[in-house]
Order: C-alpha cells, then structure tokens, then sequence
C-alpha cells in the first residue's frame, strides 16, 4: 500500500516544519496556512478520518491539539485559534489521514 503524504512526513522522506513530535502525534505547519501559524496535527496511528479513528487515539490527539494551540497562540501572540477536523469529501477532506487543523485568529 502506498505511504500518505502524513506518513512520509513522519518518516522524514519529505520535508515539513515540525513543531512538535512524541510517539504518538506530531505536528507541523501547514503547506497552505489559511492565516498565520497555521499547523496540523496528526496522530501516528493510522486513520482517515472521524468516521474510523478509535477513541483513544482522538482523545490522544485533541488533547494534543489543544496543548500544542495554548502554546502556539501565546508565542504568536494571536488571541483565538480555530480547530477543525474535516471528514469526507463532502466536507473539504483531502488528505485522507485524521488530521486537525489549528488556525490562529489575530486582532486584526
Ligand atoms: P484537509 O482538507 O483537512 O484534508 O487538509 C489537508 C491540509 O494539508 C491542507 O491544508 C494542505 O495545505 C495541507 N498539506 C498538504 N500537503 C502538505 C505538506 N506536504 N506539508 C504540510 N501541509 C500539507
């Protein structure tokens, strides 16, 4: 089966700014930040998406998340940040590996 472009992230055999890593998450910024700071955070065991994920792993990976987004929004000093997590086609999906967006919201 072929890798995923998060595994190959994972794995180091494509380049990405990683901001965190442990044995079960890491999180790096996104290709495309919807604002600045934007970044992924992706859990290492694998799923597509909502719909399939088991519990622990998603209870992992927004802890995770929010952890990672209390540390990033201080340090970018911006004052909310957005957390999405797209499931589907339907819903704008396009890597199919579970994945959250943390989207940092500025003054102005
Ligand atoms: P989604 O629509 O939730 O599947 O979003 C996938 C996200 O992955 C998009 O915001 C892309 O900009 C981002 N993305 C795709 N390839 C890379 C990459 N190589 N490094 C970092 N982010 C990526």
């Amino acid at each position: 089966m072929q890798k995923d472009i998060f595994q190959r992230i994972i794995d180091r055999e494509i380049p990405s700014t990683i901001i965190y890593e442990d044995d079960k998450t890491i999180a790096f910024l996104d290709i495309n930040p919807h604002t600045k700071g934007h970044f992924l955070v992706v859990s290492k065991e694998f799923s597509e998406n909502l719909f399939d994920i088991e519990d622990d792993d998603l209870i992992n990976l927004i802890l995770t998340a929010r952890k990672l987004a209390l540390s990033q929004i201080e340090k970018l000093n911006a004052k909310g940040f957005r957390l999405e997590i797209n499931s589907g086609i339907a819903a704008g999906q396009e890597i199919f590996r579970t994945h959250v967006h943390i989207i940092p919201y500025y003054d102005d």
